[in-house]
């Protein structure tokens, strides 16, 4: 498997940290940390992150627990890695004993919702699962079709509405009844990503994730989010709001491969307390990575 290939934006910009320890010495600390302080700012691990990594290390270095560019750099991983491992969340998905598990895939539109559901169908596919989708944004006529595509591309059979204007929520449960009466592993729900400011979007979520619960009488085994990458921390605010309406358990990070912001992964693991689970880095097929926190850092900071 690839090695974050996707966070070559990333990668890029934090260079220059790797300059700035190569001649770093005592005498010059300040200026050194400065620029560092600088570089994770552009990168989106957002102020207060950064703040707490710059000082630990200004505070290592004058105690003279940290003697060289390397030692700083290998702590300033260290640290990076700590924050995204010491809430001990799991990364990987959380199917449970119950067939079909379902997933529930919610997100506003445009972030890759549809996209990162189609990935994710695919990967569990080639695990040897059977997979249902079910096209519960019935508030978007194309987003069916879309979904049908994906479908198609990846093999799967889809529950699509029968009649215009039908409520998600029914889609859904009728697409997890087929699921249990036929055997499948897992069911993979699609949702509506309207304006997540409309509240009867909201609303609608939670109608969805009681139908599902009341056709198979237990909740969905994952609510993953789908953020947009390119946003960096501005996907905190909306993050926040799915989370306290319908409870996330994982987050999908799309677009990582056009955006120079991948700090944010670590803002938002941190402020969140959710997973991230996978991570998207370019539109094809095989373009979605399950998240691993030491690849991470080792993809920002070669
Ligand atoms: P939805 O409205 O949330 O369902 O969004 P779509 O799945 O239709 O995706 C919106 C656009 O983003 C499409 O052009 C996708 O090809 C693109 N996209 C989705 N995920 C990624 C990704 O990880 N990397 C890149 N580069 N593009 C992506």
């Amino acid at each position: 498997e690839k090695v974050f290939s996707g966070f070559s934006k990333t990668r890029d910009n934090l260079a220059v940290i790797d300059e700035l320890l190569l001649y770093w010495n005592l005498s010059d600390t300040d200026r050194v940390l400065d620029n560092l302080e600088e570089a994770l700012l552009v990168a989106d691990f957002g102020p207060r992150i950064t703040i707490k990594i710059v000082e630990s290390l200004r505070e290592d270095i004058y105690a003279g627990k940290l003697k060289s560019g390397t030692e700083i750099k290998d702590a300033l991983k260290g640290s990076i890695l700590n924050l995204l491992t010491s809430k001990k969340l799991k990364s990987e998905l959380q199917l449970g004993f119950r067939k079909p598990a379902v997933i529930m895939i919610v997100g506003v539109n445009g972030g890759g919702k549809t996209t990162s559901l189609g990935k994710l169908a695919n990967r569990l596919k080639k695990e040897g699962a059977k997979v249902l989708l079910a096209a519960g944004d019935t508030f978007r006529a194309a987003a069916s079709d879309q979904l049908v595509i994906w479908a198609e591309r990846t093999d799967c059979e889809i529950v699509v509405a029968e009649k215009e204007n039908a409520k998600a929520s029914s889609v859904l449960s009728q697409a997890v009844k087929k699921g249990k009466e036929q055997g499948y592993d897992i069911v993979l729900c699609d949702t509506s990503g309207r304006l997540h400011t409309n509240y009867s979007l909201m609303e609608e979520l939670v109608a969805c994730k009681k139908a599902i619960r009341k056709a198979i009488s237990s909740a969905p085994s994952e609510i993953l989010l789908v953020l947009d990458g390119t946003t960096g921390l501005n996907m905190l605010p909306q993050a926040r709001e799915f989370n306290d309406v319908v409870g996330i358990t994982g987050l999908i990070l799309t677009k990582l491969d056009g955006s120079a912001r991948g700090g944010c992964v670590v803002s938002v693991v941190d402020e969140l307390g959710i997973p991230v689970k996978f991570v998207g880095v370019g539109e094809g097929l095989e373009d979605l990575q399950p998240f691993d926190a030491e690849a991470f850092v080792n993809a920002i900071f070669p």
